[in-house]
């Protein structure tokens, strides 16, 4: 694409007031610091010069995006990761060399810089599953050389995610379906919660926009149903506070549309019934060395103001998160006794949560591996070292940690499937396609026969075996976990049983012939009471499905009708 002057210029304009916010939000750092980033903007901003992303606009936008969520979403006012998110496609992507960044920026930079380009280049290869489970492993041998690496890793996915829309429709369902299995999941375990949110929303909305539409539009529209009964819950609440002399401000927080969605799935609930849409925060300036008293305080005032659900009451200030996440969480019966959730937590305990490893960063000021991540990368190194666990197997481990409630399975084409737990190969066939789910007969799983409810687990590869003479039958019922498969298999039955019903009534109306009866002749209902059934339905059914004989039916028609 060419570009005219006039747009180049508002390009480079553009480049240069990123660039400068940038700094802007780095300016405590020393002057040998910012030197060495902006140095590091200025190589990769000489080494992209000639390169455009797939909208049109410079390259070079891309990586100051990326240093920009580093900086200003995670948090993370470090030169040295900064310094890397700038230049982390040179190598990948034009002819610098990795020794060129070891001799302008020192041997750090280099072998984080090193780091990120390998798991790049395995990306390029990982078409199916067992490859995936190897990016997997390698970004996970990453995350022991230096946690930056995954940092700026999950940074450079989440612009990608931003800006997914230029790509192909085959990659991008690709992209998207690597993000959920792998990105998200890190960045929950990294406790960077608003990015893991961000991907995973952004995944969904490539993978299945039809139902993210769906409920990205309820949501809005509730959001803005419940606006004035949060701000009533929100001054009740100030009014109750104002004797405690505590600081502290109120946020309203929304579930994602993806939580939404997962929370649908797995209870089986309509948009309408799921009640805990939002919840309200209350982040407390704590008074020194007080936090917990504060937050406890709180929630005794507001506890006393509204009832709170005892079963509901979550303290992670006494025993945080293995992921260090601190919150104090309720549910109160608010006004008009409709149930509102209520979160309580400190200035810092907040930062932890919306920022994760990042904020710990800066807490502690501290450069080296952090000791909170230690314990972790050291799970982790047992998991790679143990020589008889296969790549698929450790991501398997590491799957079943990270996000317990979902199934996710692979298609031969590696196109990934979300299933609820315990799900089986019907559920998988059908979740693909009900024609595929009618003829299933079984499925190759990683390359080994099984039957119809075998359970599926993460990382799981499957190829459906069908027969044309497959159909649906009552067992299927039970082999099932999901509605969609439930609601199909039901219909599906139905419709068999209705077809019966058909071929019963035409071998009725074929033998009645003769003694001039058809099936609305009055002597079906001497029939019925004579057979004991119920109702014609059934009748035609038992007769469809040879249950009753004919000649029986026939010698009894014509016993009344020569009686006659
Ligand atoms: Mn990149």
């Amino acid at each position: 694409m060419e570009l005219t002057a006039v747009q180049e210029k508002q390009y480079q304009k553009e480049i240069d007031r990123v660039f400068k916010s940038l700094m802007r939000q780095l300016r405590n750092l020393s002057r040998q610091d910012k030197r060495m980033v902006t140095k590091a903007f200025e190589f990769a901003r000489e080494a992209h010069k000639d390169t455009r992303r797939k909208s049109g606009e410079p390259y070079i936008l891309h990586p100051l995006a990326v240093a920009t969520i580093i900086v200003k979403e995670m948090g993370l006012k470090d030169a040295v990761a900064t310094a890397c998110a700038l230049i982390h496609d040179v190598v990948e992507d034009t002819d610098i060399e990795l020794s060129d960044i070891k001799r302008q920026f020192g041997p750090k930079i280099m072998e984080i810089t090193n780091g990120l380009t390998k798991i790049a280049s395995s990306e390029v290869k990982s078409e199916f599953v067992s490859l995936q489970a190897e990016t997997f492993r390698k970004i996970l041998l990453t995350i022991s050389d230096d946690v930056r690496v995954i940092l700026i890793k999950l940074a450079d996915r989440l612009h990608n995610m931003r800006t997914l829309g230029a790509m192909r429709q085959e990659k991008v369902l690709k992209i998207a379906s690597e993000t959920m299995y792998i990105y998200a999941p890190l960045a929950h375990r990294l406790g960077l919660y608003e990015i893991k949110t961000e991907l995973e929303d952004l995944s969904f909305k490539y993978s299945d926009s039809k139902q993210y539409n769906e409920i990205a539009e309820k949501v809005q529209a509730s959001k803005e149903e419940a606006q004035l009964y949060i701000q009533r819950f929100i001054e009740d609440v100030r009014k109750a506070l104002r004797s405690t002399g505590l600081k502290y401000t109120v946020k309203s927080r929304y579930k994602s549309i993806y939580s939404v969605y997962q929370k649908m799935e797995r209870k089986r609930l309509p948009f309408e019934e799921i009640y805990d849409l939002y919840a309200i925060r209350i982040i407390l300036e704590a008074r020194e060395g007080k936090e917990r008293e504060d937050c406890w305080q709180v929630y005794s005032v507001l506890s006393g103001l509204y009832r709170a659900n005892p079963k509901r009451l979550r303290d992670w200030i006494t025993h945080p998160k293995e992921n260090g996440y601190e919150s104090l969480h309720t549910t109160l019966r608010g006004p008009e006794g409709q149930w509102i959730e209520l979160q309580i937590r400190t200035t810092r305990m907040d930062e932890v949560a919306e920022k994760g490893i990042a904020a710990h960063w800066i807490y502690k000021g501290d450069n080296e591996e952090e000791a909170f991540l230690s314990e972790w990368i050291a799970q982790i190194r047992e998991v790679l070292a143990n020589p008889s666990l296969n790549a698929l197997e450790a991501v398997r481990e590491f799957k079943e940690n990270l996000q317990p409630n979902d199934v996710i399975v692979f298609t031969p084409k590696g196109e990934m499937i979300r299933l609820p737990v315990h799900a089986t190969v019907l559920d998988f066939a059908f979740k693909i396609h009900t024609d595929l789910g009618s003829a299933a007969i079984g499925a190759r799983v990683n390359q080994k026969v099984e039957v119809l409810d075998h359970e599926l687990r993460s990382g799981d590869t499957v190829e459906v075996l069908t027969s044309r003479k497959a159909k649906p039958t009552k067992e299927w019922l039970r082999y099932v976990r999901t509605p969609r498969a439930k609601d199909y298999i039901k219909h599906a039955l139905k419709m068999q049983r209705k077809e019966v019903v058909e071929q019963g009534k035409a071998l009725f109306n074929w033998r009645a012939a003769k003694y001039g009866v058809d099936e609305n002749h009055p002597v079906m209902r001497e029939l019925l009471v004579y057979f004991v059934i119920p109702n014609e339905e059934e009748f035609f059914y038992l007769l469809g499905s040879h249950k009753i004989e004919t000649q029986k039916i026939q010698e009894f028609i014509r016993l009344k009708e020569e009686g006659k």
